[in-house]
């Protein structure tokens, strides 16, 4: 696969080159890993709102910029590198708005896509529970039809950014007597709902990113169900795969890769280290990219996705280690490649394991791509 881009997609990459670069100069952001995920700015995703950069790939008729996945990926790699805050609307153009293009009613387009597209409305995604995380067949979760609408009992785990977000992308269980794929349907609940609980969990570095979510018999009219009810299973699959599909699984540790990479000076060892690195980091921006084509061939990469998320962590976690490794004890300090080290080092176990660990990846490679 040879990727060149065309003059389009370059004046693209060079309006948000420069835009990145004002808006570093300006000092409103500070470059830090894993900040497309923890990095939430309102105010820096309404600028982006307003040069046209969220919804991309919308239709133009529904206010996106009518442009293909490859070149999204041609813009969101620019602002991976410049490790700039994105969780103010990542969620929301990658999956959400796709999602609501593909299975909403005209109604839910014109209600939900216009604040996505401002940048003012902010998503999470409620897929895993305590028991159903893999296992993601197993949502016990419940939306419960009552009245106008539904009544939705239960207990969401991990919601990245559920107590920044306005509302949740829920999948619940609409039909109490169904098992496993069947009987399942998403749902947009708004988080400011009485009966909603947001508690935070912390992870190993004390930061606090992701919750459990409580639904305690919260009401939702009917038209928070957003395509067919009991076809939840199939929308959320498609929408894994976007999942799963994009920059972000091999560029959350930019920051950290520039740091070695002007830190390897001379030393012949570390630069044969960072060469092997830095062909694995290109192959893996190749399965991206080839994911990002199947998605513009009109459906959603499914093992491409797998496939690209399962090299491109492994990458990142060597690239981690490899950097622990040239630091030696100066690793412990904090304040080791530009103060990227450390953080990185935090990180590195939860990126095979968000978005679906690897080994369950390798499950759906083994699977669907060689029919194993
Ligand atoms: C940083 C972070 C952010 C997250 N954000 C969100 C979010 O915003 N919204 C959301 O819904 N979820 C979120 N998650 C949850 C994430 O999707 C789950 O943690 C993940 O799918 C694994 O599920 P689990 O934690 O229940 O582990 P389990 O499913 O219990 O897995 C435990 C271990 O068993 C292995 N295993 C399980 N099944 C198989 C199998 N069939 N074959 C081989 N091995 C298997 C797994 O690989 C893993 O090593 C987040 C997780 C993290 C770490």
């Amino acid at each position: 696969m040879q990727l060149t881009f065309t003059k389009q997609q370059q004046a693209l990459r060079d309006e948000v080159a420069a835009f990145l670069n004002e808006e570093r100069e300006a000092g409103s952001f500070t470059p830090r890993v894993d900040n497309w995920i923890t990095g939430f700015d309102r105010d820096l995703t309404k600028k982006i709102a307003a040069r046209g950069w969220i919804g991309l790939t919308w239709p133009i008729e529904y206010g996106g910029g009518g442009r293909s996945y490859v070149d999204r990926l041609c813009m969101t790699e620019l602002f991976l590198a410049a490790g700039a805050p994105l969780a103010a609307h990542w969620f929301a153009d990658r999956q959400m708005g796709p999602s609501i293009l593909a299975h909403g009613t005209e109604t839910q387009k014109e209600r939900y896509l216009p604040e996505i597209l401002a940048g003012e409305a902010t998503y999470c995604i409620g897929m895993s529970e305590p028991d159903a995380g893999s296992d993601l067949a197993g949502v016990r979760t419940r939306a419960v039809r009552s009245g106008s609408g539904f009544v939705v009992t239960g207990h969401k785990i991990w919601t990245s950014l559920a107590h920044h977000s306005d509302y949740i992308y829920l999948l619940a269980r609409t039909d109490p007597a169904s098992e496993r794929h069947e009987g399942l349907s998403e749902l947009i609940v708004p988080l400011r709902s009485e009966g909603v609980t947001i508690s935070p969990i912390h992870d190993m570095s004390g930061a606090h990113h992701f919750n459990e979510v409580f639904f305690d018999e919260v009401f939702v009219e009917g038209d928070a169900l957003i395509g067919a009810e009991g076809g939840g299973w199939r929308q959320v699959t498609g929408q894994l795969g976007y999942e799963r599909a994009g920059l972000e699984r091999v560029m959350s540790l930019w920051a950290l890769f520039e740091a070695m990479r002007a830190e390897a000076g001379d030393d012949e060892r570390r630069q044969e280290e960072l060469g092997a690195l830095e062909a694995a980091v290109r192959v893996a921006r190749l399965l991206v990219f080839r994911a990002a084509a199947v998605a513009d061939s009109g459906r959603p990469p499914d093992h491409e996705a797998a496939m690209a998320k399962v090299f491109a962590t492994d990458i990142e976690q060597r690239m981690v280690e490899l950097a622990s490794q040239w630091a030696g004890r100066g690793a412990r300090t904090g304040a080791t490649f530009g103060g990227h080290l450390l953080p990185a080092w935090l990180i590195a176990p939860s990126l095979s394991i968000r978005g679906g660990t690897n080994e369950v990846l390798r499950g759906i490679i083994a699977r669907r791509a060689l029919g194993l």
